[in-house]
């Protein structure tokens, strides 16, 4: 992957449309996980348990699980292929993947790859499809199948474990997020800002782990926004092999609908339009699905962004007056994968990081993600983690053997 990067960031852009700066980010941290859990596979190991019968020995041995199906998503279409392929493969499974339809390209790119570099023949296998409910049916009902993993949209996800359910197969989701992006107010407003106008447009706000509910103290306000409005107005919208282009398109008709039914929901709730708010359609941009990079103001609960996901280029603010509260409206979302905190004090960084009920925690950091940490949601975002030693885990079996002496 390392070798072929160039090659492999401009299937990505071409195929997924994000800046060919960021696909060549994403080949690096999708090659991270085959080196990671190359290494790993190492250190696979069991224990022994010392009995309290004098003629009684136990050890405890990981074993792989079995055949693994994988179905992954079009947003990061080479990472969250190597997350699953490196680990089931150092565990010693055989894998069959299903890739999204909109990026079955990239899927074949990595496949060939593993293929060259010697890869026995059916062990890693790849299935592409327009339709992907035949697969997921096959996935979730054939008894060769040992396990699920998924990446993708929380309804596809509990619809796959209820399926996988009737025969027990082991299962991990990565789902969707809503996650909360707190400024307190000891904060340095204009890194904070900085920080948001960074993460939030990574792939044009198509991440699971994407900001979606900015809480910004009254006091700093002016600061945050003035910083923030200027760095997104200065953000170019286009063909993502074009140098300096920061904002990609979306994925499809009924995403930028989705966007754009949300922008409008918020302001005709009360919600004011501080930047952005509409489709691009200068130039060639008619031809694709670009959205504006909005900021909106005053976004409040009784509106439908508060709540669901976006999966687009739109920051909503939320004002707050009483930092005792913010944890309660912080948590007070279905989902659990993702939260920021912008903080200087010690104590209100432990405090937001002990009780905030999602699975990753970024504090004062925007990229919270490495092949060697655990990725992974709570609640509606899902069950299990992927990379670290858990993410290995996920693929092994834990198998008992009592060794009794009298024979
Ligand atoms: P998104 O809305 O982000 O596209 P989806 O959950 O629909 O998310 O898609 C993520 C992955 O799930 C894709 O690979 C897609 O093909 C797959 N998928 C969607 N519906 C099904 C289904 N009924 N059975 C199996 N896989 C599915």
């Amino acid at each position: 992957m390392v070798e072929n990067l160039e090659h492999l960031a401009k299937t990505m852009t071409l195929e997924q449309g994000k800046p060919i700066q960021a696909a060549r980010n994403e080949v690096k941290y999708g090659a991270d996980f085959l080196l990671w859990f190359a290494e790993e596979a190492k250190r696979i190991y069991g224990r022994t348990i010392p009995s309290s019968r004098a003629d009684q020995r136990f050890m405890v041995i990981k074993q792989p699980v079995g055949v693994v199906a994988a179905i992954t998503p079009w947003n990061y279409p080479i990472s969250m292929i190597t997350r699953k392929v490196a680990p089931a493969l150092a565990a010693g499974c055989t894998i069959v993947l299903k890739p999204a339809e909109a990026t079955p390209l990239c899927a074949i790119e990595i496949f060939k790859l593993l293929e060259k570099a010697g890869l026995p023949e059916g062990v890693a296998n790849l299935v592409t499809a327009l339709d992907p409910k035949p697969v997921g049916k096959v996935f979730m009902t054939d008894k060769k199948i040992a396990k699920l993993t998924f990446t993708g949209s929380t309804g596809v996800g509990k619809m796959l474990a209820q399926g996988a359910a009737s025969q027990m197969k082991r299962i991990s989701l990565e789902l969707g997020g809503h996650a909360p992006f707190i400024v307190c107010k000891d904060a340095n407003p204009v890194h904070a800002a900085k920080g948001l106008s960074l993460v939030k447009f990574l792939n044009t706000g198509q991440a699971c782990i994407s900001p979606n509910r900015i809480y910004v103290h009254p006091t700093m306000k002016a600061a945050f926004l003035e910083e923030l409005k200027k760095r997104v107005t200065k953000m170019k919208a286009g063909d993502g092999m074009t140098p300096g282009i920061k904002i990609g398109p979306l994925v499809n008709a009924a995403a930028i609908q989705k966007v754009d039914d949300q922008v409008k929901d918020a302001v005709n709730n009360g919600a004011t339009l501080v930047t952005g708010g509409f489709r691009m359609m200068d130039d060639n941009l008619a031809k694709g699905y670009f959205y504006a990079p909005t900021i909106l103001d005053h976004v409040t609960p009784s509106m439908s962004i508060y709540r669901q996901e976006t999966f687009g280029p739109v920051v909503p603010i939320i004002d707050y007056e009483d930092e005792d509260n913010l944890l309660e409206m912080a948590n007070d979302t279905d989902y659990g994968l993702a939260a920021y905190v912008y903080t200087k004090s010690y104590s209100t960084a432990t405090k937001f990081f002990e009780n905030l009920n999602f699975g990753i925690i970024g504090i004062n950091d925007i990229n919270p993600t490495s092949a060697a940490a655990p990725f992974g949601g709570m609640k509606m975002s899902g069950m299990g983690r992927e990379g670290a030693i858990e993410g290995l885990d996920e693929y092994l079996e834990t198998k008992l053997g009592g060794f009794s002496l009298n024979c």
